[in-house]
């Protein structure tokens, strides 16, 4: 930024910096109340099976609306929590609510069993098996299998203390909930690393999801293809993320894609509006007919 203005203007302290300064130290006091006093709330977004074609989880994302700023992004709180070491709580907290919420669509028949609740977890929650005696405490008090249940890390969040966090995903596998590999293919990816950890879904990311069908080569499309063709021959299944027209959701069936998700489905939803916009995702996949017969190896 500085250089770009010439040598002679040497840019000490840019306007913009104080403002990000000055707020990030004000989110930082607002959002330890707001954790302490659980002052967050879930919302819950579709996640589509293209072979069932119904509803067959939702993730559960943060949502902060702060008395001063507003509604606040997670893409901001949630790196702000994890400095202030606050992401212990919040994490605790998502996960109790979220198996909550999940165990009275149980209670009310309103879901399978096998539906599933998947929660986002951080890197600092990987280190040590504290979440997994929160995860086993709220199944436990919400009359939940592990089948119920799935989480959600990032390549790179696993990666930053590799061998603690393989330990506590295994553990958390161990109680038979799924673990999801989030936002894949937008971190130093390491394939060796991805077959050593157990895993059983990755997530491919919207970057990707965007990319489809939008240049006459296909690149977009190939890569796309391969990431699954990737899952497969790993044996876990894939989640599209990001799916906004009916044209990625097309190719992507055409692809073989397990499972999609995104605001041409749904946008992450209040508890109360999950069920009516269920039935009408369910309507909305009438359309696509028997996937055209492809060659396996
Ligand atoms: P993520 O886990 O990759 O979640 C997907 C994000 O993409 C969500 O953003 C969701 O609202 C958004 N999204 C879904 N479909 C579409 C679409 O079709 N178009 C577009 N443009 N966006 C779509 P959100 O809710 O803002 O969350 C951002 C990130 O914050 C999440 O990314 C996750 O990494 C993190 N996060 C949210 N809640 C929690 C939480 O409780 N704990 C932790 N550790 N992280 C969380
Ligand atoms: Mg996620
Ligand atoms: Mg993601
Ligand atoms: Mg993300």
């Amino acid at each position: 930024e500085a250089k770009s203005r010439g040598r002679n203007s040497a840019v000490l302290f840019e306007p913009s910096m104080h403002t990000t300064m000055s707020r990030k130290l004000a989110l930082r006091n607002e959002l330890a109340k707001a954790v302490s006093a659980s002052d967050l709330s879930l919302v819950y977004q579709p996640i589509v099976s293209l072979e069932q074609k119904e509803v067959v989880g939702v993730e559960a994302l943060s949502r902060w609306q702060s008395l001063s700023f507003g509604q606040v992004s997670p893409g901001e709180f949630i790196p702000v929590a994890e400095e202030m070491g606050l992401i212990g709580d919040l994490g605790r907290w998502a996960i109790k609510e979220s198996l909550r919420q999940r165990g009275l669509w149980n209670q009310r028949g309103l879901v399978s069993e096998d539906f599933y609740i998947s929660v986002n977890l951080s890197a600092l929650q990987l280190v040590g098996q504290e979440v997994v005696v929160y995860l086993q405490e709220a199944m436990d008090t919400n009359n939940l299998r592990g089948l119920g249940v799935t989480v959600e890390v990032t390549e790179s969040s696993v990666m930053k203390n590799y061998e603690q966090s393989k330990c506590t995903l295994r553990s958390i596998r161990n109680l038979g909930i799924a673990v999801a590999v989030d936002d894949f293919g937008t971190a130093y990816s390491s394939l060796a690393y991805l077959k050593d950890m157990s895993f059983d879904i990755l997530k491919i990311d919207k970057s990707f999801v965007d990319a489809l069908g939008d240049d006459r080569s296909g690149t977009g499309n190939s890569i796309v293809a391969a990431i699954i063709a990737m899952a497969k021959a790993l044996g876990v299944k894939v989640i599209a993320e990001g799916v906004e027209r009916r044209s990625q959701l097309e190719s992507l069936y055409e692809l073989g894609c397990d499972l999609v998700q995104g605001f041409y489905f749904s946008e992450p939803l209040r508890a109360a509006d999950f069920e009516a916009t269920v039935s009408a995702i369910e309507e909305r996949l009438r359309f696509l007919q028997r996937r055209p017969a492809r060659i396996d190896r």
